[in-house]
């Protein structure tokens, strides 16, 4: 960088600074800004466009064009030369502006006169927020020096407007982080809830931009990067703890954080006055403009890797970062995403969850579904937008979230969760019945749980008994691996809870998005298909029988139901309960009362299980459909993958069918069967598995109702009619067949 613009650069920094600090208002600091750039870049104007909306850019402030179009002249994204610069996130520099590809005229400003453009965009971490542009009349094309010093100026707009130093009375500019902002994602778990904002990540906030002293910040900068370094070299060698695919990851920042050029580009705006954080933001947002342009996956992975590792400096430099906030009341969770052990931690203390990404086949969905706690995924853009304690509605009914919602929106929210806990206490009023239907079929309706704290719901609900409780959600809120003597009390305190209703515990399902903190993970390209559940426990046995024993000593001598899950083929059925003996066995040895009655069953959520031979049905003492599981490979399409997942209807007359042959196999041998998948607690799919012969379903403990509420309601014979109809005639689902039968069921 030569030296003249290295000083001019810093000069105008100094001079910025000392603007931004006097302390009058938003609009009189702009008009300020705008003066000081254009004198120090020698241009007749300079402006500041800045987002009114995610679409509408704003002239909020101008030297050189004519001063009453500010805050008239508006443009959309996209729209004419600054609103080209908004859209692609670059740099335009062009000496003959009227001729540009997309000029557009603004009599209003007097435009016309000025041959040369320069637009910049003012952008923070990736997010757009405005444009500045200087003009001037002479025909020459902005200098690479000038540009960038430009782009430093345009990075310390950035966290100024932030920081809300432009916002104003007169200047009709209201603050960041203010406004009421809709999000559109997509249904996860339904419901509605009203609370404040919990960030599971917080925002680095950066409060001084430019430097007083350069030699001070690249003292700082240096250091910082130092200690990043130190820390990864730490992650690298000394943790046992590390798997292959995270070394993987660190490696890649390692070779980041020693990049001489990562570091010399930091080093370059920290010498012309930046400071140390608003430098590593400078660059993480160049890289996150890279990243939303690049189409190449590996590409993207190394970007985002770069992304992490700038937050990671910025949480050195600023010492901000750690979520050291209390929950606030009502507390709703904002995160890109979460996996199923963090949201454990956070416990049924959540008013509502939404998610940037999320899918709903994840077990941190199922999570949230088990407790009830409304969840919105794919809310685009929430965690830059959110801060810490803004009011949020979280409708899970429509799949989205109001942030900082008017008046009229909170009056509107407040009559929906009136109406929905008018909709639940009508369950009630059926709860100790039988979900008996008119034909006199009874289907037995259980819950699916795997913590204390969901047992409660068992009264509450009127569920029959629990029909699947997910040991692993025990194992994944620890740090470390429970002891047997931990596990057989909690068992023990689990069946108390219980009071007689019949609980199957199914064995430890690790792996695919299950991870323990404290096992050693499997470095695999697919874990959905890998190393997980009954595989894991057959290889590595030594989890499984303590975790079969413990269940035993829970049971004291009274009645016990165990499944494994994942059962692909009689042989693994055979394996393991072949461990189970061996548990009685010792047991038996160890002077243990043994279970009254002991049934060992198996979940079927492989295909293969459905074909396998007719001894397989004739010993196993029971069988659940893991439908998530088994819908996922029945389809070939991943339960976390949103885009596909929402392919295939479960009502298909393809799965439905399969399904109908599994059921009509363990009709022949007795086999008793139910349905533990998510998709048995939605009403009408629940109310096809019962038609079909499914004599059990398990669902969430909130689904219980409606569910027992439909099928209470119809004869099944008659919607077995309609689906063998549905499926005659070619539908690619039975649903609307279903659906547009039931209104005119009484
Ligand atoms: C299933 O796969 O349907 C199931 C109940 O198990 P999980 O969701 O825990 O994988
Ligand atoms: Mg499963």
């Amino acid at each position: 960088m030569p030296d003249r613009i290295e000083t001019e650069s810093r000069k105008l920094l100094g001079r910025l600074r000392d603007a931004l600090a006097e302390s009058s208002e938003g609009q009189a600091r702009l008009d300020k800004v705008v003066g000081l750039i254009a004198s120090s870049m020698r241009a007749e104007v300079c402006s500041i466009y800045l987002f009114r909306d995610a679409e509408t850019l704003e002239l909020c402030a101008t030297e050189g064009l004519d001063a009453a179009s500010v805050h008239q002249t508006r443009m959309r994204m996209g729209e004419g030369l600054v609103g080209r610069t908004a859209k692609s996130r670059s740099v335009i520099n062009t000496a003959d502006a009227p001729n540009e590809r997309g000029f557009r005229y603004m009599p209003e400003t007097g435009e016309e006169r000025y041959s040369s453009f320069c637009g910049i965009p003012i952008q923070r971490l990736g997010d757009a927020l405005g444009v500045l542009v200087v003009q001037s009349k002479a025909a020459r094309e902005f200098s690479p020096d000038e540009v960038y010093a430009l782009e430093v100026v345009a990075m310390v707009l950035a966290e100024m407007t932030e920081l809300g130093a432009f916002v104003g009375e007169g200047a009709a500019l209201s603050a960041r982080h203010t406004q009421p902002v809709l999000f559109k994602g997509t249904i996860a778990q339904e419901g509605a809830s009203e609370g404040n904002v919990y960030l599971h990540e917080p925002r680095v906030v950066v409060t001084n931009p430019i430097s007083d002293d350069p030699d001070i910040e690249l003292a700082r900068l240096r250091s910082g990067v130092e200690t990043l370094r130190v820390g990864l070299d730490d992650l690298l060698s000394g943790n046992a703890n590390t798997d292959a695919e995270q070394k993987k990851v660190f490696e890649a920042y390692r070779m980041f954080a020693n990049s001489r050029s990562w570091l010399a580009r930091m080093e370059a705006d920290v010498g012309n006055g930046l400071s140390a954080e608003a430098a590593v933001e400078k660059e993480q947002s160049l890289a996150r403009t890279r990243l939303s342009a690049a189409g190449d996956a590996y590409m993207r992975e190394r970007l985002s890797d770069l992304d992490d590792l700038s937050n990671r400096l910025l949480r050195i430099l600023t010492g901000q970062g750690a979520n050291t906030d209390e929950l606030p009341e009502n507390p709703i969770l904002v995160a890109k995403n979460i996996g199923p052990g963090e949201l454990l931690e956070y416990g049924k203390a959540l008013k509502g969850i939404v998610l940037e990404e999320g899918s709903v086949g994840s077990h941190a969905t199922i999570v949230a579904r088990a407790w009830a706690i409304p969840l919105v995924i794919n809310a685009k853009g929430i965690t830059r937008e959110a801060l810490n304690g803004d009011t949020i509605l979280v409708d899970g009914e429509q799949g989205i979230a109001h942030l900082r919602p008017d008046e009229d929106v909170q009056a509107a929210f407040k009559d929906k969760i009136a109406m929905q806990t008018r909709a639940q206490e009508r369950y009630t009023s059926i709860r100790d019945l039988p979900a008996q239907s008119k034909c006199g079929t009874v289907t037995a309706l259980q819950m699916n749980a795997g913590l204390m704290a969901d047992l409660p719901s068992l009264d509450g609900s009127g569920a029959e008994g629990v029909g699947l409780f997910r040991t692993e959600l025990q194992f994944l809120v620890r740090n470390k691996m429970p002891q047997r003597a931990e596990l057989s009390t909690l068992y023990r305190r689990v069946l108390d809870a219980a009071k007689g209703k019949p609980v199957a515990f199914r064995t430890l399902d690790i792996g695919s998005d299950k991870v323990l903190p404290y096992m050693k993970a499997n470095d695999e390209p697919n874990p959905a298909m890998g190393w997980r559940a009954i595989r894991v426990g057959l290889d590595k046995p030594g989890v499984l029988r303590m975790q079969l024993q413990a269940l035993i000593r829970a049971a004291n001598g009274g009645p016990l139901s165990v499944m494994f899950p994942f059962i692909a083929q009689y042989d693994e059925f055979k394996q393991a309960k072949a461990e189970m003996d061996k548990a009685m066995a010792r047991e038996t040895i160890l002077g243990h009362p043994l279970p009254s009655k002991l049934r060992v069953g198996a979940m079927l959520e492989t295909p293969s299980l459905a074909f396998a031979p007719d001894a397989f049905f004739e010993e196993v003492d029971f069988i659940s459909v893991g439908g998530n599981d088994l819908k996922q490979f029945f389809y070939a399409a991943d339960r976390e993958n949103e885009r596909v997942r929402k392919r295939y209807d479960t009502l298909n007359p393809a799965f439905l069918t399969f399904l109908k042959s599994i059921a009509d196999r363990c009709a022949k041998y007795d086999t008793p069967l139910s349905f533990c998948g998510e998709d048995a607690g939605r009403p009408i799919e629940a109310l096809c598995f019962a038609a079909i012969g499914f004599k059990t379903l398990s669902m969430r403990p909130a689904s219980v109702g409606p569910v027992k509420h439909l099928l209470r309601r119809v004869d099944l014979n008659e919607v077995r009619e309609i689906i063998d109809a549905s499926i005659t005639a070619g539908d690619s689902s039975v649903r609307r067949a279903v659906a547009d039968w039931l209104v005119y069921q009484v």
